[in-house]
């Protein structure tokens, strides 16, 4: 059995891709049974501390380009924005569960479960 972890649905056979939604297909593990099982679903957890650079989060949010914000940065750019991201970074505010990309338990980016304290570099701050 396979379980689209969006719906909760279950499915039995062959299927791939959840067929109300088209989200990837896990194989189901009922947690009766998940710990004497060698593929428990928690192996699949993404759980790394991977951040953008504050720059990173800083130009995606403002729109600004590499290239723009390289220059600016010569001109001796300073942003007290980019002292906050830096901060929200440190404190780990920004992570999985402040990612646009987050519906928990779940990144959609990445289909797979995924610590709320985790991070990687698709990090999308959620409007
Ligand atoms: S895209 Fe967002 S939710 Fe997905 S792993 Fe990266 S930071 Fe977490
Ligand atoms: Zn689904």
């Amino acid at each position: 059995m396979k379980i689209c972890k969006k719906c909760n649905e279950k499915f039995e056979g062959k299927l791939t891709f959840c067929t109300k939604c088209g989200t990837m297909l896990y194989p189901y593990v009922s947690s009766k049974t998940t710990s004497n099982k060698t593929h428990s679903v928690k192996e699949f957890q993404y759980e790394d501390w991977d951040p953008p650079s504050p720059e990173t989060i800083y130009r995606k949010i403002k729109d600004i380009s590499h290239s723009n914000f390289r220059f600016e940065k010569a001109k001796g750019f300073y942003s007290s924005e980019l002292l906050r991201i830096e901060e929200n970074l440190n404190k780990k505010v920004y992570c999985c569960s402040t990612c646009s990309y987050y519906i928990r338990p779940e990144c959609y980016l990445k289909n797979m479960t995924v610590y709320p304290k985790a991070i990687c570099k698709s990090f999308e701050l959620q409007p």
